[in-house]
């Protein structure tokens, strides 16, 4: 019997292969379905494939889902990495999705924010991110642990719902420009892994340094046996341009690479052979940093997977040194953690980088210091102000909007100050006094999701990064490693129209809540188990 994903990471020290299959628009009848079907019966075939992951509605377009293409996969034996996004659905819809997926038999799942939707019926689709990347890490991890059922709101230990079994993926993407981008990315790979995730893949980048700095983060900072999965992405001339554009957000590649991509693509056979080879080298890199693993994307037929993977078979176990000093393409002033080690242009894991951004900052105003300064005197439940204001909010006619006056105080104050959309679960203090609901696209409030493009938001008019941002401010006060402390917050739409001062005093927000949604202690147990699973090294 073939052993699962979950046994293949935990129980051996294989390097593994999983191949990605984009899934297409239409029914499983359309001939761009029977292409994919027929890729698929191939790789279901090869002994070399470790599993297949399935997109869901990858690039922000939408597509057929994909437990449908991965139905026919699982059937014949081999395993399926589904991918869920929070673009599309809501928590509900998320959980909904989740249960199906168990139901068939998918128990490997990758979770992440999505790209933000570009396409759809008449326009553009309406973007959901209701919860992100952590939020639905934290729903699938209190899945596996069994949902306790609630009664008015009360938990009922005797309801409890039988537990899934999901092995719960997440990715990560250090190829990025500043540091405000990079640092928040580690501390949020943290987080996504004390709330459940149980393997890492990082995004796709061309750059050797970057790949061994994740590598060496993770060992330094508690995740080192976690497992890693270097992503590699087959390129051809026209993706190469379309990476190069930034039209992929969170995608990087640099004016060389696209030149040599492009100079490649004038030969006879338009750089085929020298994209393959490029692609097996990554995998070699990512076999000597100490990845458990290649993702391989941006192919479309077996013949391709067939012959990288002979190409890196061919390689002499040392090779892969040479290869990580030719593939650096980074960036000038790229922030790197560690500092260089010149010897083999990898990250040094003894030194920091040396490049760190100087603690001044212009983000630094009087809005933040006085919000700072107002939030320690009204929101710290131990001062006479909160609870005043608990006491004069639970007396009040109605008690989630609290007196009239201080309601209008509250409601023109932050929309003056932050450009509040009145929420009612404000999560101000943890974003350094930036309001997500109206300077992030995805309104995501567990730090930064992958998308961003030198420290803007991937979507346009939305300026720099409200993490890149909060990580400056922070890093002034020198408590950046705070950053993401707080999470995971799952925000409650029940709140919205509400006063927020009012929920906070009365621990209605996610303030109150949040220990009770995951980052627990039985999701850190359960982390434990894993490890120990393990093999030593
Ligand atoms: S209450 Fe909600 S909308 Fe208003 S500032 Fe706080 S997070 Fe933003």
């Amino acid at each position: 019997m073939q052993k699962t994903l979950r046994e293949k990471l935990f129980q051996t020290r294989d390097f593994l292969l999983g191949v990605e299959l984009l899934s297409i628009r239409g029914s499983m009848t359309e001939k761009s379905a029977v292409k994919a079907r027929d890729f698929a019966n191939d790789l279901v075939a090869c002994p070399a494939v470790d599993w297949i992951s399935i997109t869901d509605n990858a690039g922000g377009n939408p597509k057929l889902a994909p437990h449908a293409l991965g139905k026919p996969i699982l059937y014949a034996g081999k395993e399926v990495v589904i991918h869920m996004t929070c673009k599309d659905l809501n928590r509900n819809g998320l959980e909904s999705q989740a249960w199906v997926l168990s139901s068939e038999g998918f128990h490997n799942i990758l979770a992440m924010t999505g790209d933000y939707p570009v396409s759809g019926l008449g326009g553009m689709a309406k973007p959901v991110f209701d919860l992100d990347s952590i939020g639905l890490i934290s729903l699938l991890s209190k899945m596996n642990r069994g949902f306790e059922l609630r009664k008015n709101g009360v938990p009922h230990a005797a309801e409890r719902l039988g537990k899934t079994h999901f092995l719960i993926g997440a990715v990560t993407s250090n190829f990025k420009l500043r540091e405000g981008e990079v640092a928040p990315q580690y501390l949020k790979l943290q987080k996504k892994i004390e709330c459940g995730a149980q393997f890492i893949i990082n995004q796709v980048g061309y750059d050797s340094r970057k790949m061994h700095e994740l590598r060496v983060y993770m060992d330094q900072h508690a995740m080192q046996y976690v497992p890693l999965i270097g992503n590699v992405y087959v390129l051809n001339p026209r993706v190469a341009q379309i990476f190069h554009d930034r039209k992929i957000p969170g995608i990087v590649l640099t004016p060389p690479l696209l030149e040599i991509c492009l100079e490649q693509g004038k030969s006879a056979d338009h750089g085929r052979a020298f994209f393959y080879e490029f692609a097996a080298k990554q995998m070699a890199i990512y076999r000597g940093l100490g990845y458990r693993g290649a993702y391989l994307g941006g192919v479309f037929d077996f013949a391709a997977v067939a012959r990288i993977l002979e190409i890196e078979r061919a390689f002499s176990p040392d090779d892969w040194k040479q290869f990580a000093r030719e593939i650096r393409f980074s960036r000038p002033g790229e922030f790197f953690y560690y500092a260089e080690n010149p010897a083999t242009g990898l990250a040094d894991p003894a030194a920091r980088s040396p490049v760190a951004q100087p603690r001044r900052s212009k983000r630094i105003g009087p809005v933040y210091r006085i919000s700072k300064a107002v939030h320690g005197v009204m929101f710290n439940r131990d001062r006479v102000l909160a609870r005043w204001g608990k006491s004069v909010c639970q007396n009040s006619a109605d008690s989630s909007q609290g007196p009239k006056l201080l309601r209008a105080v509250e409601w023109v104050s932050k929309l003056v100050l932050y450009d509040c959309r009145d929420c009612g679960d404000c999560s101000l203090p943890e974003i350094a006094y930036l309001c997500p609901e109206s300077q992030c696209a995805k309104n995501q409030r567990n730090g930064p999701c992958g998308g961003t493009k030198d420290g803007l938001c991937e979507v346009e008019g939305f300026g720099d990064c409200i993490w890149l941002r909060a990580y400056e401010r922070r890093k002034y006060d020198g408590n950046e490693r705070e950053l993401l402390r707080h999470v995971p917050v799952l925000q409650n739409q029940a709140l919205r129209g509400t006063s927020s001062w009012a929920n906070h005093w009365r621990g209605r927000d996610h303030a109150a809540t949040a220990s009770d949604q995951a980052g627990t202690a039985a999701v850190k147990a359960g982390n434990v188990e894993a490890r120990e699973l393990q093999l030593p090294s």
